[in-house]
């Protein structure tokens, strides 16, 4: 007789949920995306110790009859796909049939479902069924999965602290509610509230009970379209950022996946907007016929591959682009120090104009105050950070008990539609300098503080980005010594691989003996006396990166130069200085923040000014 044998199903599930439940957070996405496939408009989850001592799932879907509850646990058991055919015209969340199979053989299970004909109610245990009764009428599905790896105790001893696996859960939460804002969700731990949403399709509300009102008031949507794609959703203004490409939430018809191209095309739309290393907030939606997305890459179906890519990418950087650029801003004054000022004084958070009605506005703020430091000490302790959650994505939810869903949605109707009004450079009139580092400027309403450096950054890297972006050979000057470099093998290498990126930004390298090269001439503009220095530092970009990029090489080229030579702080300027350099700030492209991303200039707007002298309430 041969050896092979067809394993038996309960062992292939066995096996198989080592591939699709990987943790606590794993079971609550597929319960969560199953009760979305069957129309839920209310979703419910509760976890106990994070969800290794139980996990719920109540929703208000379709349910299921009898047959189908009990047929539902075996493998490859799914209603959602037929045939063949039905695989590339994908559009519920689950299909593949193994989830339920591979959660049930892994745990205790209870199933309470009906379609609101029949009831049933189904108790398994690594498996197999061991109670089978009817159950209650109410139409949709109630699975409480407990005792997750009872039977596989190596997989639990990979589970990591409390806190870390509800971490993992909150941030999957998230991104289902942002997928689906027209879904009303729950998330408890331990009976406490982590997430609420209200399930009326506003996705600027789900952000709210995810980031903050704070933080959602200064989002902006924005929406475009091509031939084959349609992308919409909210972007952060450039300065809502956060140290983790973690915010940047991506959704393919409806589906929330990973996709680092499409990130980099949303930073990219940003450009120098953003800080270095900084990333904005973004929930992006994308739809396109299922046939152009193929979601069967992976089990877990995260990772997805996107036809016609070249296409959706320019969509998105040029729709997110002319959107941030619209809504650009000088950074107004803002206030931190929370306890010296009351709460009612706080209003400047929210640049007010004088047409707004301040007790509203006053009542709004000190409601969040209040609820802020209430959630702050309630909130579970969360220890290092993991990948997935991150601290500053424990802004705590603004959504609690005493402070349910309606009252953030009405906080968000009353913010001021200002955000998304495009502000000119305005035309200001110098007043003079301070500290021989700011410049202080005036126009009617209110007055500037100017970064003087920040400024000239700005105008330099605007000035060398051109310059960089298309090295004229004709603009070419001798060095009085000809400079000489030796590397190591490896490096030289390097070099010689990476020479035409070099030229491209103006580093002429000539061979000179092994390993070492010569160079005689720098385009003419290269900044005065550091030439030598931006040579090396040059040299140096290329070897650290190993394989230049052109286009970033040019773009470290360019802020480098910029950083320089710019006038330090302390540095005391003429009057007619002083509006040179303005002048020239007026002239450039973005003249709002300096190519790392720190704003040049801040706004005290006339009222602000007189509200802390108290001539107006
Ligand atoms: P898949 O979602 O890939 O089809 P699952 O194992 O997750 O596979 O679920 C198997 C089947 O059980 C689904 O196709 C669906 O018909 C049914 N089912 C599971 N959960 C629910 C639910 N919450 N409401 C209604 N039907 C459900
Ligand atoms: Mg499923």
């Amino acid at each position: 007789m041969g050896k092979i044998q067809i394993m038996d199903e309960w062992l292939s599930n066995k096996i198989a949920a080592g591939e699709v439940v990987e943790r606590p957070a794993s079971v609550v996405k597929e319960l969560v995306e199953n009760a979305i496939d069957a129309g839920s408009t209310s979703i419910d989850v509760f976890l106990l110790e994070a969800g290794l001592t139980s996990i719920q799932v109540i929703d208000n879907g379709i349910g299921m009859d009898e047959d189908d509850a009990l047929i539902s646990f075996s493998r490859h058991a799914t209603s959602k796909i037929h045939q063949e055919h039905d695989l590339f015209r994908i559009r519920t969340l689950g299909f593949r049939g193994e989830a339920l199979a591979s959660i049930a053989s892994v745990s205790k299970m209870t199933l309470i479902t009906s379609n609101g004909e029949s009831g049933t109610y189904v108790e398994l245990e690594g498996g197999h069924v061991t109670t089978h009764k009817p159950g209650p009428l109410r139409k949709g599905t109630d699975i409480t999965v407990a005792q997750l790896f009872f039977n596989t105790p190596a997989r639990l001893k990979y589970m990591k602290t409390i806190q870390t696996e509800l971490g993992h859960t909150i941030d999957l939460m998230n991104r289902l509610a942002l997928g689906n804002p027209q879904i009303a969700f729950r998330l408890l731990h331990n009976g406490q509230q982590l997430l609420q949403t209200n399930g009326r399709g506003d996705v600027q509300q789900v952000l709210a009970a995810i980031y903050g009102v704070h933080n959602a008031k200064k989002m902006v949507s924005f929406q475009g379209e091509s031939h084959d794609y349609k992308v919409s959703g909210f972007v952060s203004l450039p300065e809502v950022t956060r140290a983790s490409k973690n915010y940047m939430s991506l959704f393919v018809n409806g589906r929330w996946v990973k996709h680092y191209l499409v990130q980099k095309a949303i930073v990219d739309a940003y450009h120098t907007y953003l800080p270095i290393e900084r990333f904005p907030i973004v929930a992006l939606y994308i739809e396109g016929d299922p046939y152009l997305t193929d979601v069967n890459v992976h089990p877990a179906k995260h990772q997805i591959r996107l036809s016609k890519e070249p296409e959706l990418l320019k969509l998105i950087e040029e729709t997110i682009r002319e959107t941030i650029r619209g809504v650009i801003r000088v950074p107004q004054m803002e206030k931190k120090e929370k306890a010296a000022i009351p709460a009612t004084e706080q209003l400047n958070i929210w640049k007010p104009t004088p047409k707004l009605d301040v007790e509203k506005m006053n009542a709004i703020v000190e409601k969040l105050y209040d609820v802020q430091t209430v959630q702050e000490s309630s909130l579970p302790p969360i220890e290092k950070p993991q990948v997935t959650v991150t601290e500053e994505s424990w802004q705590p939810s603004l959504l609690t008990a005493s402070n349910p869903v309606e009252n953030v949605q009405k906080e968000l109707e009353q913010v001021p539609e200002q955000e998304t009004i495009k502000e000119p450079f305005p035309a200001l009139e110098v007043v003079g300098q301070i500290h021989g580092t700011y410049i202080v400027a005036q126009m009617e309403d209110g007055f500037y503080l100017i970064d003087q450096h920040a400024a000239q950054e700005r105008i330099k890297y605007e000035f060398f980005r051109e310059k960089v972006g298309q090295v004229n050979p004709n603009e070419r000057q001798a060095l009085l010594l000809p400079l000489t470099f030796h590397y190591a093998a490896d490096e030289a290498l390097i070099l010689r691989e990476n020479r035409p990126e070099l030229e491209a930004i103006g580093v002429f390298l000539e061979e000179f003996g092994q390993s070492s090269f010569v160079v005689r001439e720098h385009p003419s503009w290269f900044p005065k006396g550091e030439e030598q220095e931006i040579i090396e530092d040059l040299i140096e970009q290329v070897l650290t990166t190993k394989k230049a990029d052109v286009k970033k090489l040019r773009e470290a080229a360019a802020i480098m130069m910029s950083c320089k030579k710019s006038i330090k702080a302390n540095h005391y300027l003429t009057k007619e200085q002083m509006d040179v350099l303005l002048q020239d700030l007026r002239q450039a492209d973005n003249p709002f923040t300096c190519p790392h991303g720190r704003p040049v200039l801040i706004h005290f707007t006339t009222y602000e000014v007189e509200k802390m002298f108290k001539r107006v309430m």
